[in-house]
């Protein structure tokens, strides 16, 4: 059962029925609404039901909708764009390279939202093709997947890069963001600590990885044991994919080097 969620006079939130270890409760739809126009952001997964509820909710306020709008293409924030876009004919926007977008947005660009003015940011590094959108005139930003309301967001090379990830989480600073409307999970009411402790996490998260080659674990499967004791099985690949994404980071500044010649590949420190 789809939940729904008023967050803002504008902003109401509909939650995906696609809950797993990787998508918390599910992912959050955005639907913006005013004066009989909606938009919507992230329709999710590809689940019909799903785009029923989105249109049932647009349809109770009497509000059309006119755009769709994308954070990313991964599966659980853009299949239902396609369907929704087939249901109602509304533009699609989101970065050129995703399919089927006929509004190809840029950074910074303006966007005319229902009763707001929002701007795109684009914001790679969870995925290369990731755009949040700020709402202007209260800064509210719809973070997608690179601010969640619970835990951390998944970087996986060779789409996701954890340089890209932290200049991202970095580049918001600058846009007085009240508050954040995630991709996954609740509201953040104070978008400024969440960022630092982002920041903060990824700071540790390769210090921890650096001490644990330094102690002789030398491959991606060693590290992602020592550094995430106890972790539910179906999270070992992602966990294994950031641990590859820092190795990547720290390999570009010289601070590792990697042996590719042995599988699994060896990390050494220089
Ligand atoms: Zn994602």
């Amino acid at each position: 059962m789809t939940r729904t969620v008023q967050e803002s006079p504008l902003v109401r939130r509909l939650v995906a029925p696609n809950p797993s270890p990787m998508t918390g409760p599910g992912t959050n739809t955005y639907l913006i609404m005013h004066s009989g126009r909606c938009t919507v952001v992230d329709p999710g997964p590809d689940d019909p039901a799903h785009i029923d509820a989105i249109l049932e909710t647009a349809q109770a306020d009497h509000a059309q909708i006119d755009l769709i709008l994308v954070t990313h293409s991964h599966r659980d924030h853009y299949p239902g764009a396609v369907l929704l876009q087939d249901r109602t004919g509304a533009l699609l926007g989101g970065h050129p390279s995703i399919p089927r977008v006929n509004y190809p947005i840029a950074h910074g660009e303006e966007i005319f939202l229902p009763g707001c003015v929002g701007e795109a940011i684009f914001t790679p590094g969870h995925a290369s093709d990731h755009f949040c959108f700020l709402l202007k005139d209260d800064g509210s930003l719809l973070s997608g997947d690179l601010i969640l309301g619970q835990g951390t967001v998944v970087v996986s090379p060779p789409d996701g890069d954890m340089d890209d990830y932290l200049a991202s989480l970095r580049s918001l600073s600058p846009y007085g963001i009240q508050r954040i409307f995630p991709g996954h999970f609740d509201r953040v009411d104070d978008p400024a600590a969440k960022i630092e402790e982002y920041l903060q996490h990824r700071l540790d998260r390769e210090h921890q990885i650096l001490d644990e080659i330094a102690e002789g674990a030398l491959t991606i499967p060693a590290i992602v044991e020592r550094v995430y004791r106890g972790l539910n099985e179906r999270l070992t690949r992602a966990a294994a994919a950031s641990v590859q994404a820092h190795l990547i980071s720290l390999e570009r500044r010289g601070v590792v080097k990697c042996d590719a010649t042995v599988d699994p590949a060896r990390y050494t420190l220089t």
